[in-house]
């Protein structure tokens, strides 16, 4: 079985070529569109933060497993945690979710009031 941890640096590579490769057709639509150096729909942070993903942990029960990871997406800490699936012997992401940047993955504010943007998990899914 391959390991997770070769999995997900492998998910974090081709996750940070693709950012790259987005980079550069962005960057050729700028040239063609706008002033010099002017950045309007910039999305270099959300690249260096791709680069910057680490794990933080492996839950692994056999065919299953939830990995958490953690990046910095401009002054903001984000954890991510991925669903993988066995599928032969490599795995597939299932879900993955962010932590809630409102309440910074607590799923509270100040006296325990539930937080209305995640719902009280301090997760959000990023795709269904
Ligand atoms: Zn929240």
């Amino acid at each position: 079985m391959q390991r997770i941890e070769d999995f997900m640096h492998e998910l974090f590579e081709e996750h940070a070529n693709v950012e790259r490769a987005k980079l550069a057709a962005y960057r050729e639509f700028r040239d063609r569109f706008f002033v010099e150096a002017y950045e309007p729909f910039n999305n270099h942070e959300f690249r260096h933060s791709c680069e910057a993903e680490k794990l933080e942990s492996i839950t692994d029960s056999g065919a299953e497993a939830v990995v958490t990871t953690s990046t910095v997406l401009r002054s903001l800490r984000l954890q991510y945690r991925y669903y993988l699936q066995a599928r032969g012997e490599k795995w597939v992401v299932s879900n993955v979710e962010s932590s809630c940047p409102i309440c910074d993955g607590t799923g509270r504010f100040p006296h325990e009031r539930q937080c209305s943007h995640c719902t009280g998990t301090g997760w959000l899914v990023l795709a269904a």
